[in-house]
């Protein structure tokens, strides 16, 4: 075994799990005490600011820079009896993660003492000198100015000694240059024209939020071997790597017990997320080795989507302490399962009720099925931009690989809720209905069970699944900003809502009463999405041919997936409700675009390095020790007895050369692929040339150095197994 690996191997059978122990048994006594939420502001701040705060939150108003002083001034104290030194305006730059720049409370005074300072000016706006965050081209360098502004929606909160207070980061010019700002007016989007339709069936909804639980799946690999896989740390997956004898063939794995260290680890990030105030719930394994999952209880989505990007954080902190690192990566490994991140949503109104839930009487099951129906049609009108918001590099190798649904977006509903529709289709039509069709239709629409969770049989193939009282977008990567997907979706849903009111009311001024105008859009919506709703096995290929009859896209790789974001349909639907501009949305584009390329360029580099540096020469070595062993055998045997004696090693030795000189040559074709790919100009061509021309190259190469990890002496390979990777824990 090489050394490097050797010294890995070794000090994993050294650790022990760290003891953990949480602040108390109960969890109600640290939840959320790292937060600057209702409770601390309560105590923190005049009574008359609470208010005004809280008033600001729920309205989307501005809070007055002499109120910020005030609510500033409570925040620091807040956080300064919790041993807090610094603050930082957190955002969500378009790189993936989160930003922050830290600055001290701390300040010289003119008499040589210190005082400690935070205003509201500092509250509200900062502006970090991030002329390095992609732009898009909107920044040109020369005006290398972009500002995060304090999102009062989602509360403050400490890490280490930090104060973090969540922010947009926008141009000076007003372009969003972040995830949250988007995300933000989507939902801003989706309430008005949800409470909108609600007021058909209840006058008392003035609020709708949009409401996300994220189910966030990770592997686990010790810090040891995953210094040994310079693949693992640049890119987050393994470039090489044959499959292990065993992995997840034997399901042992799927809610198996939870290994040792893996829940001590478990249990700090758990400790530390919980003080942050994410509510994480369930635990568990996953179905390949050393994957697991971990589930929050569902929040508004703008501060879901915040607590899940924080969880991210926290594990990778927690994570080194237990010598392990968090993977991330849609797919770490090949030819076992990837990660993604389903992302639970629903709509939930002030007066308390989940809008995709049906209810005991036929007026709110008609809510629902208004609800539902309307999220179908959404769906259908604008695949091709829900498939674009989950575009990324790491998501192409899952997407369609048999493990995550298929490029093809589709939405499974369930058998009940399936012939509901198909009822709804059949019995609604255009002319005025007989009192006794209306009695029997409201009979039968009363009649859809309350609880449908137990009833949807779980379709785990569909990439957007309705789970009883919820849909579930189930196509998100596990690396992803749910923001991305949230904001086309939700915006998406508002857009169908708008026109969906818009169309009811125009029957309704024609005199048609208002449940039978409602009933007759939503039948036109059933029949016009019907190619969407598909009930069977998304991993077939069947399914494959069946979309396509029905003319589904299926788009497989990121640059043509993201053309949706600039279709003209799209760049219509973001202005009718002031989500992007269209430079906005250009730019944005080409930022993904871009990521793609760079990601992509960087896999094709570490791959040429590692198969350059490391496989080729210690193929060589352990050809030179087959070579001298035929050599001796020669002087040792006579001629004839040399000949069968050495015909394996002679043959292995050939075999070893045969694949050096594939890799070898894969390696220069790749890199004159990159050379090339490298001039083309546009983001868009630039993109495609790395996805056609250099990406083709990863499995022929792969395949070679596969074939040499089973030929080559174990004592000589370099890189830490897949065997050694997936089950060390
Ligand atoms: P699984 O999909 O693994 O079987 P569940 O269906 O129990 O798990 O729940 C998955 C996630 O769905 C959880 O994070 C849960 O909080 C979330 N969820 C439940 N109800 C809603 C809702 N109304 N809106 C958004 N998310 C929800
Ligand atoms: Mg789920």
């Amino acid at each position: 075994m090489s050394v490097l690996r050797f010294k890995a191997l070794e000090s994993v059978y050294t650790r022990r799990p760290l003891e953990v122990e949480a602040p108390s048994d109960k969890i109600s006594d640290f939840y959320a005490s790292n937060v600057f939420g209702k409770k601390a502001m309560r105590e923190f701040l005049p009574d008359e600011v609470y208010k005004l705060v809280m008033e600001a939150i729920e309205k989307g108003i501005q809070l007055d820079r002499k109120i910020a002083d005030h609510v500033a001034m409570g925040m620091k104290s807040w956080a300064m009896t919790k041993g807090v030194t610094h603050y930082t305006h957190w955002f969500q730059p378009l790189t993936g993660t989160t930003a922050e720049k830290h600055d001290s409370f701390f300040q010289p005074t003119l008499d040589g003492a210190a005082l400690e300072v935070f205003d509201g000016g500092q509250l509200v706006q900062q502006e970090p000198d991030a002329s390095s965050f992609p732009s898009g081209g909107i920044r040109n360098t020369f005006e290398a100015r972009g500002y995060t502004a304090w999102d009062p929606t989602s509360a403050a909160f400490i890490m280490g000694k930090t104060l973090c207070i969540p922010t947009i980061f926008v141009s000076y010019t007003g372009e969003a240059l972040d995830h949250k700002a988007p995300l933000l007016k989507a939902l801003h989007a989706m309430d008005k024209a949800a409470v909108d339709v609600c007021q058909y069936f209840d006058k008392n909804v003035t609020k709708v939020t949009a409401t996300l639980g994220w189910e966030q799946e990770y592997f686990l690999v010790d810090a040891a071997l995953y210094t040994a896989r310079p693949d693992l740390m640049l890119t987050g997956r393994t470039v090489f790597g044959h499959s292990s004898a065993k992995d997840q063939q034997l399901e042992d794995h799927y809610f198996g017990s939870i290994p040792e260290r893996v829940n001590a680890f478990m249990r700090d990030f758990e400790v530390e997320s919980l003080k942050l105030g994410i509510p994480v719930k369930t635990r568990h394994n996953e179905v390949a080795p050393n994957q697991f999952e971990c589930a929050p209880i569902f929040e508004e989505t703008n501060l879901a989507v915040d607590h899940n990007l924080l969880l991210m954080d926290v594990m990778e902190k927690v994570a080194r302490k237990h010598n392990f690192r968090v993977l991330f990566h849609e797919k770490p490994f090949a030819g076992i399962n990837g990660s993604g991140k389903h992302n639970n949503w629903s709509m939930a109104t002030n007066t308390g009720k989940n809008l995709l839930s049906p209810g005991k009487t036929p007026k709110k099951n008609l809510q629902f099925l208004t609800f539902f129906v309307n999220t179908i049609k959404a769906v259908h009108e604008h695949a091709d931009l829900l498939r674009a918001s989950i575009a990324h590099a790491g998501n192409d190798h899952r997407l369609g690989a048999n493990e995550a649904p298929p490029a093809i977006i589709s939405a499974f509903i369930g058998s009940q809720l399936d012939a509901v529709l198909n009822e709804l289709e059949e019995k609604v039509h255009t002319g005025k209905m007989s009192p006794d069709e209306k009695t029997e239709l409201k009979l039968n629409i009363g009649k859809i069970p309350e609880i449908l969770l137990d009833n949807t049989d779980r379709n785990r193939t569909s990439p957007f699944a309705f789970t009883g009282n919820k849909f579930e977008f189930r196509a998100v990567g596990s690396s992803q900003n749910c923001a991305g997907a949230m904001m086309v979706l939700n915006t998406i849903v508002a857009n169908q809502l708008t026109d969906f009111k818009i169309e009811v009311d125009k029957i309704i001024e024609k005199g048609v009463d208002k449940e039978e105008a409602i009933l007759q859009v939503l039948r036109r919506y059933i029949i016009e999405s019907k190619n969407v709703r598909f009930e069977g096995n998304g991993y077939s290929d069947a399914w494959v041919k069946e979309a396509e009859k029905r003319g589904l896209s299926n788009i497989k790789t990121t640059p043509q997936a993201l053309d949706a974001y600039v279709s003209k349909k799209s760049i219509e639907l973001f202005k009718r409700f002031d989500i992007h501009s269209e430079r906005e949305i250009k730019a944005r584009h080409d930022i993904y675009l871009e990521a793609y390329s760079k990601k992509i360029q960087i896999e094709s580099r570490v791959m040429g390095d590692l198969a350059l540096n490391q496989i080729i020469p210690t193929a060589i070595e352990y050809q030179n020790l087959l070579i001298n062993n035929v050599k001796g055998l020669k002087e040792i045997f006579s001629a004839s007895e040399f000949k069968t004696l050495a015909e394996v090693q002679i043959a292995t030795i050939k075999e070893v050369s045969e694949h050096i000189s594939a890799i070898k040559t894969g390696v220069e074709a790749m890199i004159e692929a990159r050379k090339k790919a490298n001039k083309v100009e546009g983001a868009r061509a630039h993109a495609i040339a790395y996805c056609e021309k250099v990406v083709p190259f990863f499995e022929t190469i792969r395949y070679h150095v596969d074939k040499l990890e089973l030929l080559v002496d174990d004592e000589y390979w370099p890189l830490p197994k897949y065997r050694e990777l997936l089950f060390n824990r």
